[in-house]
């Protein structure tokens, strides 16, 4: 059993993983989350599916047999992928030998919930509402500010789409010692630009020209759509030169998709609001070119390059 203080950043997918496996090898786990619990605010359909894949679960599976099995009853089986490229019937990619090689789809949120729930229940204890502000490497402390009370956007990597609800900017400020530090803040982690600000690092992040919207189907195909997912058991795609949709199943029934288009240039964001929206029209038809139009943009894509990964 170690004494050791373990901190970490974040209680995203990694960070409350990392939670449940250190938790088990005997660390005293404390984790830090700028944003309110996630389990005391609705889903609001604003988390994307993710695909879980046999390899991923593979590895859960040597943390925890259990926790792999329970993440299994969330999702459900995609044996391949539903091509839809236009003007073409659907061509079926299939992942695997037969049926019994798949991977998983995933709700996002369903599967944070989850992790966090398994990370507690593995003995970490979890603070929300406190955001990592500094670090002192050579002290070994984190500078936490807490009590700001904002609402977790549910979207990976924070930027253009980040949408908080910040109902109070009260909070205390304080200083948490650590033996181990653990820095799995996302795409704009605090803790990568302290270590860049203490000469630990270097990186280079650059925004890529996109951003995507999530958007749900219903179980049953819509009139009105050319871009209507069938089969359960696909990850469908619909690519079309710089922009593409896909969608995954849920445990509902229904389905959920991502679409991926540039912010900016001919077929974007900027130019479905105008020009555009014939072509969109008729390339996904009106309900799928409503939601691109009115769904709030979830989130901006961006791209890290990052030596050395570690301290
Ligand atoms: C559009 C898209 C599709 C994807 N699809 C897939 C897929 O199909 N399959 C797959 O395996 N992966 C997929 N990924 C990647 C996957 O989402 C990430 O690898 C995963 O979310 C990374 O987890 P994380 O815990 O490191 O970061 P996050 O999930 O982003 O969690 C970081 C956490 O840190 C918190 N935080 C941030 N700043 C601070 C701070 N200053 N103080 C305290 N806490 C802070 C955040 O609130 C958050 O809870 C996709 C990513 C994107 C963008």
């Amino acid at each position: 059993m170690s004494n050791k203080n373990v901190v970490i950043i974040g209680a995203g997918l990694v960070g409350a993983l990392l939670g449940v496996s250190l938790q088990q090898r005997g660390f005293n786990v404390s984790i830090y989350e700028r944003y309110v619990d996630i389990r005391s605010i609705p889903s609001l359909g604003r988390s994307i599916n993710l695909v879980l894949t046999s390899r991923g679960l593979r590895s859960i599976a040597k943390i925890s047999r259990q926790l792999a099995e329970d993440m299994l009853k969330l999702s459900v089986k995609v044996v391949g992928r539903g091509l839809h490229v236009d003007g073409q019937a659907m061509q079926f990619q299939r992942y695997g030998k037969d049926d019994s090689e798949f991977n998983n789809s995933i709700s996002r949120f369903d599967l944070n919930v989850f992790l966090i729930n398994a990370a507690e229940k593995a003995g970490a204890k979890i603070h929300f509402n406190s955001k990592v502000t500094g670090v002192d490497f050579d002290k070994k402390q984190v500078l936490i500010q807490t009590g700001s009370l904002e609402s977790k956007p549910q979207m990976i990597g924070g930027g253009v789409g980040e949408k908080t609800k910040q109902t109070s900017s009260s909070g205390s400020r304080q200083k948490i010692k650590y033996d181990y530090l653990f820095g799995v803040d996302g795409g704009g982690s605090a803790v990568r630009y302290a270590m860049r600000d203490a000469g630990f690092t270097e990186f280079y992040e650059e925004f890529i020209n996109s951003g995507y919207k999530e958007m749900i189907f219903p179980q049953y195909p819509a009139k009105g759509s050319n871009a209507v997912p069938q089969d359960p058991k696909l990850l469908h795609i619909w690519p079309r030169h710089e922009h593409f949709l896909m969608t995954l199943a849920d445990l509902a029934g229904t389905f959920t998709g991502t679409f991926y288009l540039p912010m900016t240039g001919p077929e974007s964001f900027e130019t479905i609001k105008t020009e555009a929206q014939a072509r969109f029209r008729s390339l996904f038809g009106s309900i799928v070119l409503s939601c691109l139009l009115h769904c709030d943009l979830l989130g901006a894509c961006f791209f890290h390059k990052i030596l050395p990964r570690h301290v």
